[in-house]
């Protein structure tokens, strides 16, 4: 291995929280895109990264003060790469190695809420990973007559605060240490300068005004050039994940992955495990960058590399890439013996083995292998068997093999059609049949209205 302490790479960041504390919007704040608003529902459905780059991170932090007597605050890392995580599902994928993908991850936390189910949750796939967090306790502009001035360090702004607003202030922010200490989690503020090992830093923000945004970037910055430079220092030997596999137009299905350590370059030939229970082999026809501080996943023209080095978000065109599997990672073949080898390591290392379906259960599809996997997961936790798992459009065919449930158990004789078109004889043959079809876009609403539907067949 070819490590040296003096050539860090960006580290991977997630963001984690409960639902509605303000992970998109304090993103979105970050990379001045308005995501958010193009979401379906609100809620962020697929994964994309944001390449932060130092200039960026310089001008956010120029802004803290450093602490009295010490040197005013310099960065070292060559960016942040931060992954816009939709809910913990995803975050259970994402393992590289068996461990983490994500070096730091930022835990955002309703300061008007305290902790709710999934803070509960979040903290607990945090532990597991042995990821460590920060605590972005969010919303400050709510406390009673705020003064904003996102231009200021936060610990001077709270200063100039009037004496009622500093009161709520200190109240929420203990009830709030209270409730996580009671997680088993031992917070601090972030200036209060404790040891990272025994204290999780809180860093209070507004994603709305920006107030505490440098504050909370500078932290992140600090926490992975201060504490763990090590595991932030770039290695030759590859390390990618696969975040997503899509459609691209112009370049048929193609994978969103993030080269963490180690290059790749065009002509590579790649192997990573497959769906089917077969790993893929295949070469590397292009690499897609998206352009900086934007998101992989809005529309944009690319950039195509030649090659590539760790950290960043890509995205990889070749053939082949249709039974790939989000959440895996992949290895390069540097010469053609390596190929058997690599195949039996990659498939080895698949995290999800062949999708186990039932033969009485309901037909489950969808667009993006990402969603779906959380939609089986849900499945999985409320004990509801899928007797088929297919990516693409509801066509006529599939609902004549959901049909087939109507003579075996009726209540299972649904499709659950995950953001994908249901087309019209499909449609008028599931009318007809007594199929029922249900369609929608996020994971969250198909797998609510699902479960309204069985609830009912119990009653
Ligand atoms: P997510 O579900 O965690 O991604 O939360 P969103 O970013 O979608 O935010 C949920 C709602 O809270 C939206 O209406 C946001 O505008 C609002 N929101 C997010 N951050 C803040 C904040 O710092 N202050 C206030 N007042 N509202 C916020
Ligand atoms: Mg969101």
């Amino acid at each position: 291995e070819n490590r040296s302490l003096d050539h860090l790479r960006a580290p991977v960041i997630c963001v984690l929280g409960h639902v509605d504390t303000g992970k998109t919007k304090l993103l979105d704040k970050l990379r001045c895109t308005n995501v958010q608003k193009s979401e379906a529902g609100g809620i962020t459905q697929q994964i994309g990264a944001t390449n932060v780059p130092i200039d960026v991170l310089r001008e956010l932090t120029k802004i803290v003060r450093p602490p009295k007597g010490s040197q005013p605050f310099k960065i070292k890392i060559p960016g942040l790469l931060i992954i816009d995580t939709p809910g913990h599902e995803h975050f259970r994928l994402m393992r590289s190695r068996g461990s983490s993908l994500c070096d730091l991850a930022i835990l955002v936390v309703d300061i008007m809420h305290g902790v709710e189910p999934q803070t509960i949750e979040s903290i607990k796939l945090l532990q597991d990973r042995g990821t460590p967090f920060i605590v972005a306790l969010n919303k400050i502009d709510r406390l009673f007559e705020w003064q904003s001035n996102p231009k200021k360090d936060f610990w001077d702004l709270l200063k100039m605060q009037k004496d009622h607003t500093k009161v709520e202030f200190e109240h929420r922010l203990s009830s709030a240490k209270l409730q996580l200490s009671e997680q088993g989690l031992n917070t601090k503020m972030y200036y209060e300068y404790s040891d990272p090992k025994e204290y999780s830093w809180i860093v209070p923000t507004s994603a709305i005004t920006g107030d505490g945004i440098a504050n909370l970037i500078a932290t992140v910055v600090k926490y992975n050039q201060e504490i763990q430079p090590e595991k932030i220092t770039f290695s030759e030997e590859l390390e990618a994940t696969v975040l997503e596999v899509k459609q691209t137009i112009g370049h048929g299905i193609t994978i969103d992955v993030i080269l963490k350590n180690g290059s790749l370059k065009i002509g590579d030939t790649i192997v990573l495990p497959g769906s089917k229970g077969r790993p893929i082999v295949t070469q590397i026809r292009a690499l897609l960058l998206p352009k900086p501080n934007r998101e992989l996943r809005i529309k944009t023209e690319y950039a195509e590399p030649k090659n590539i080095k760790g950290c960043q978000g890509v995205k990889i065109v070749a053939k082949g890439l249709k039974s790939a599997i989000a959440g895996s990672s992949f290895l390069v073949a540097r010469c053609q013996n390596e190929i058997e080898i690599l195949k039996d390591l990659s498939q080895e290392k698949e995290i999800l083995g062949c999708i186990q379906c039932e033969k009485r259960g309901v037909y489950v599809q969808g667009s993006l292998l990402g969603s779906l996997e959380a939609l089986l997961e849900l499945l999985k936790q409320d004990k509801i068997p899928y007797s088929n798992v297919r990516l693409g459009n509801v066509i006529k065919s599939d609902v004549v093999k959901a049909s087939i449930m109507l003579e075996h158990d009726p209540k299972f004789a649904c499709i659950l059609a995950l953001d994908v078109e249901v087309e019209r004889d499909a449609q008028e043959y599931a009318d007809a049949k007594g199929v029922r079809i249900f369609k929608e876009d996020t994971v969250y609403r198909l797998f609510d209205s699902f479960k309204k539907h069985i609830q009912n067949h119990q009653k």
